[in-house]
């Protein structure tokens, strides 16, 4: 049997995943992400697919991040009518995000005049494609094709590919879990596939500050309860804000710190919380257990949700030491720009970073120490202090990806590393050809190979 692998995005880069396996008989497609944080991803992202939307049958989702779902409107938009898999909190997730984005995109369309890829009927159209499955739920097609989702440990609902042909098998990691998350359970390993294609984000390094990430948390926490000041934290709105509230949740609740008002102030996070309390099957058994013995892990005394303008204006008249919690997790935008416009020059505030910040956002200026920084036209002179926990990563690590692959790689003739900066893939490969012997390789963009599936 012989089918083609085409790479059409994430390979040489994080973001902007889509891969096409196509039998022959049978087009699939894993993810349709967006390319972000490159100087031209909006033209990047306009550009027609390479393939025909038309003629793909099938649309396999890992997850919710903009990165591996933010064309799927564009495109349904351009002609795909086949059917769209994923789990549950996966389209749930992929309702309010892609719905959030277009406000980014129009907001993006007025001011820079970027293209908008597609409009709210499209995700409406979207939607009506989708189908939602369980983990380890078996869906069979045409031409001998099954698949399956596992559990990928990185995001609410987020899961591995599993798809069989016969005797063959290949797995689509999308991006893996660290471990441990605070709310998800361990990635499941994948056994005995012949081909993998999987994510290097960490290729090439470690995480530091996972033992005592909860700790650091706990120490900024109390030096803004003395300080009597403001603790802000720049924060994803999918899975790293809900992350930080249920650590903040059991420090007060443990009473390892004193109540303290923490506001959330992202109308997107606001709407993500809500839909991991629908989900809660889909956390860790810990987490579940905590729950079911009767504690709400997205509630508890201070914490006050800020769903307007208004009252999200109205934080800054609080007195007395608090906690921001906004996005954009980078600072390059949303709600948290203004909080940094009020708090970065006072000296009693902390900005503490949690999550990834790219070269060439706010979020990075402020990491790499910078004295003064504009924010919408306003210069600010930094006095706040500039704190980083390194620990949250919601990526596996280069030893985590090294053993992810040795637990599995047994009978694998090719192992494609995609999804990371040419660098960290580049890195990962080299360590999996010399430490294991896998046949390791990185493809590059657009290459379409022929495998035995
Ligand atoms: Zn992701």
């Amino acid at each position: 049997m012989k089918s083609t692998l085409g790479f059409y995005g994430g390979v040489g880069s994080v973001t902007g995943a889509n891969f096409l396996l196509d039998t022959g008989k049978l087009a699939i497609l894993v993810d349709c992400g967006l390319v972000q944080g490159e100087k031209f991803a909006p033209e990047i992202n306009a550009v027609p697919f390479v393939y025909d939307p038309t003629n793909i049958d099938v649309l396999m989702v890992t997850h919710a991040h903009a990165d591996h779902i933010g064309r799927i409107a564009k495109l349904v938009k351009d002609g795909f009518a086949g059917v769209i898999y994923s789990t549950a909190p996966t389209m749930a997730l992929a309702n309010v995000m892609l719905r959030d984005a277009l406000k980014v995109m129009a907001y993006e369309h007025e001011r820079y005049g970027n293209e908008m890829l597609y409009d709210a009927t499209d995700v409406d159209a979207a939607l009506e494609l989708w189908k939602a499955v369980d983990y380890h739920e078996t869906v069979t097609f045409s031409d001998d094709v099954s698949f399956y989702y596992s559990d990928a440990g990185h995001i609410l609902g987020s899961g591995m590919v599993h798809l069989t042909r016969g005797e063959r098998t290949i797995v689509f990691t999308g991006d893996i879990g660290n471990v441990p998350q605070p709310l998800l359970s361990a990635p499941e390993i994948p056994k005995d596939y012949d081909y993998l294609v999987m994510e290097s984000v960490y290729g090439d390094r470690l995480h530091e500050q996972v033992a005592e990430r909860t700790a650091l948390l706990a120490h900024y926490i109390e030096q803004t309860q003395k300080k009597n000041g403001t603790l802000i934290i720049p924060a994803f709105s999918l899975e790293r804000t809900q992350g930080m509230l249920f650590e903040i949740n059991n420090l007060i609740e443990s009473g390892t710190l004193l109540t303290i008002p923490v506001f959330l102030d992202s109308p997107l996070a606001i709407a993500v919380t809500d839909i991991y309390r629908q989900f809660t099957h889909y956390l860790s058994p810990v987490i579940q257990k905590q729950i079911s013995d009767g504690d709400d892990i997205f509630d508890f005394s201070g914490l006050s949700f800020t769903r307007t303008m208004k009252e999200s204006h109205e934080i800054e008249s609080v007195k007395g030491a608090k906690i921001i919690i906004a996005g954009s997790g980078m600072s390059h935008g949303g709600r948290i720009r203004y909080h940094e416009q009020t708090y970065l020059g006072d000296a009693n505030a902390t900005v503490l970073l949690v999550g990834y910040q790219a070269a060439g956002s706010l979020g990075r200026l402020l990491q790499d120490g910078a004295k003064k920084v504009t924010i919408d036209g306003q210069l600010i002179r930094l006095r706040a202090e500039i704190a980083q926990i390194q620990g949250y990563s919601g990526h596996a690590d280069r030893d985590q990806l090294i053993h992810l692959v040795s637990e599995g790689c047994n009978k694998a003739k090719q192992i494609f590393v995609t999804m990371g900066e040419e660098r960290s893939s580049l890195f990962l490969t080299q360590r999996l050809r010399d430490y294991l012997g896998a046949p390791a390789i990185v493809p590059n963009l657009n290459d379409e190979v022929e495998i035995d599936f």
